[in-house]
């Protein structure tokens, strides 16, 4: 019998930890372990890596991502109520599981990680873009992961994953694709989680690339980004007002139009407009 088969099933885990999910934590937990192993399983091979899990509540991500093979997982939980469930994964899988009681936002997970890592996560909602931002965000590149498997409101997903000329498409994207490929690897009904949120979800999983796709300075081209979704209506020239004095120019000497508006610029395009900004 494998260490999966040995520890009770989740809502027997749920019922005996009296762990009933809350709001307030962005609970809404996956109790069907085979789909907590296919999850895990879009996260790549894992036997040779840590795996940083954010929010592993009652356990059934966590459990799907040892029997996949990962080499240790580190899990961060701010619900104390969920420690002594994790525990008794933590003892199924002797010296491979480390939990960490807190908020993802606050700790450095780093000091308890040894390369490669990978972050797999069902994230809570209320979190989940902050940190996906500060993972895409980081001072140096290649980042301290490298790939993130992470579960969020099909809405969010569809943002990290948008091209230009579409709706969805905006900072998330630009910021996600400028340094990683991003695809949505899994959709998930409501019905998929106990309880079921009002809303889809979906699997998005990032790899990073070796370097930027495209060269820049992060902070400018970070600012370029932010000014021109603000007023994401208005033509670049209105939007772009407060860049530099001769912002028609730049955006002319960067080969994007004045009167185009931010949504149908390219990742490239707008890559090409923060080295201008840079370089006057
Ligand atoms: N991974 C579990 C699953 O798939 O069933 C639980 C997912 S549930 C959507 C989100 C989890 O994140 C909950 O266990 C919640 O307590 C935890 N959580 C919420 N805010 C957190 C934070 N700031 N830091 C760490 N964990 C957090």
């Amino acid at each position: 019998m494998s260490a999966i088969d040995a520890l009770p099933p989740l809502r027997e885990v749920i019922r005996s930890h009296h762990l009933q999910a809350r709001k307030s934590m962005g609970q809404n937990f996956l109790l069907d372990l085979n789909l907590t192993a296919k999850i895990a399983r879009q996260a790549g091979d894992l036997t040779a890596c840590d795996v940083l899990e954010i929010g592993p509540g009652p356990g059934g991500l966590t459990r799907g991502l040892l029997a996949e093979g990962a080499r240790h997982v580190l899990a961060i939980e701010k619900d104390a109520r969920c420690l002594p469930a994790l525990a008794e994964v933590s003892a199924a899988y002797p010296d491979r599981l480390t939990v960490l009681e807190g908020d993802a936002l606050e700790i450095d997970p780093l000091a308890s990680l040894t390369p490669p890592i990978r972050v797999a996560a069902n994230l809570p909602y209320n979190v989940g873009t902050e940190l996906l931002v500060r993972w895409l965000t980081p001072q140096v590149w290649p980042p301290f992961w490298q790939s993130l498997t992470l579960m969020f409101q099909r809405e969010v997903a569809e943002r990290i994953v948008a091209q230009p000329g579409s709706k969805a498409y905006g900072r998330l994207a630009i910021l996600a694709q400028w340094r990683a490929d991003a695809q949505i690897v899994m959709q998930l009904p409501p019905e998929a989680f106990t309880p079921p949120p009002k809303v889809s979800s979906s699997v998005v999983h990032l790899t990073a690339l070796p370097c930027p796709r495209y060269p820049a300075d992060p902070a400018i081209l970070s600012r370029v980004v932010a000014m021109a979704f603000n007023q994401r209506r208005k033509m670049l020239r209105a939007a772009l007002k407060g860049l530099a004095p001769d912002v028609e120019d730049r955006l002319r000497a960067a080969g994007l139009k004045p009167t185009d508006r931010a949504e149908q610029i390219s990742v490239e395009g707008f890559c090409a407009l923060a080295r201008e900004i840079a370089a006057s």
